[in-house]
């Protein structure tokens, strides 16, 4: 049996709050695009310029925006408990690292990163807009992608992620799900068969979540649950 772990596990939903724009308008489309077309593994090529705009909006937007309080108690949890508290995040904003948060696994990549396709540096950006036709700092190549997985595309850190997931085995471990649908990853059939104990914080009911397996749930903002969510953690993990 593995060690027990904290295993803090995120979604849209605890960024919503500092304004995180979501990128689909109305009609669910961005500049009469699909996000499945902008975002894809397949066409991205072809649509280099569309997804590269696409980006760059997300990207400088993150310079307007704060960490809120929910980001910052899982800092402070992640400082507590350091290597004993694994963060996970499908969020490809930077929210967390500015909430002094260390070690986040973003498993659907980063926006202030940039991947170059040629030699597969992955390099910082920022909050600046890519200009098509800069260049790989290391190589020079100019096929460059934001370091984001596509649809269609591999999420190599899907593999530190369900390492992290076999921590929660362990029924003294801790699994924390926050602001996600759990529909992209399936949150909900990963935590089934796992002993520990588990708490569930969403803005509303998921018809992707069997909330009736979590310990504690929590249907309200990220902000407001966090600090019940935080003496949660402590009470879970004091219990031997
Ligand atoms: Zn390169």
């Amino acid at each position: 049996m593995k060690e027990k772990k904290i295993v803090i596990f995120s979604g849209a939903g605890i960024s919503a709050e500092s304004g995180i724009k979501t990128f689909r308008d109305a009609d669910g489309l961005w500049e009469n695009h699909s996000i499945e077309e902008i975002c894809n593994q397949y066409t991205w090529e072809k649509n280099y310029e569309q997804v590269h705009k696409f980006y760059n909006q997300r990207r400088v937007q993150l310079a307007d925006v704060e960490p809120n309080l929910a980001h910052e108690i899982v800092a402070q949890i992640k400082e507590k408990y350091q290597d004993d508290c694994i963060v996970i995040t499908q969020n490809v904003d930077d929210m967390f690292e500015r909430a002094g948060c260390r070690d986040v696994i973003h498993v659907h990549g980063e926006l202030t990163k940039m991947h170059c396709m040629s030699c597969n540096n992955v390099f910082d950006i920022g909050y600046k807009e890519f200009t098509i036709g800069e260049q790989c700092p290391k190589c020079g190549n100019s096929h460059i992608k934001p370091y984001v997985v596509f649809f269609g595309g591999q999420a190599p850190k899907y593999m530190d992620m369900y390492s992290a997931f076999e921590y929660l085995q362990n029924e003294d471990s801790i699994a924390v799900v926050i602001g996600t649908l759990g529909n992209v990853i399936q949150i909900s059939a990963n935590l089934e068969l796992m002993d520990c104990k588990k708490i569930l914080n969403n803005l509303e009911i998921s018809p992707y979540i069997d909330d009736s397996q979590f310990d504690r749930v929590y249907y309200e903002n990220a902000t407001s649950a966090i600090e019940k969510i935080e003496a949660d953690i402590e009470e879970f993990w004091e219990i031997e």
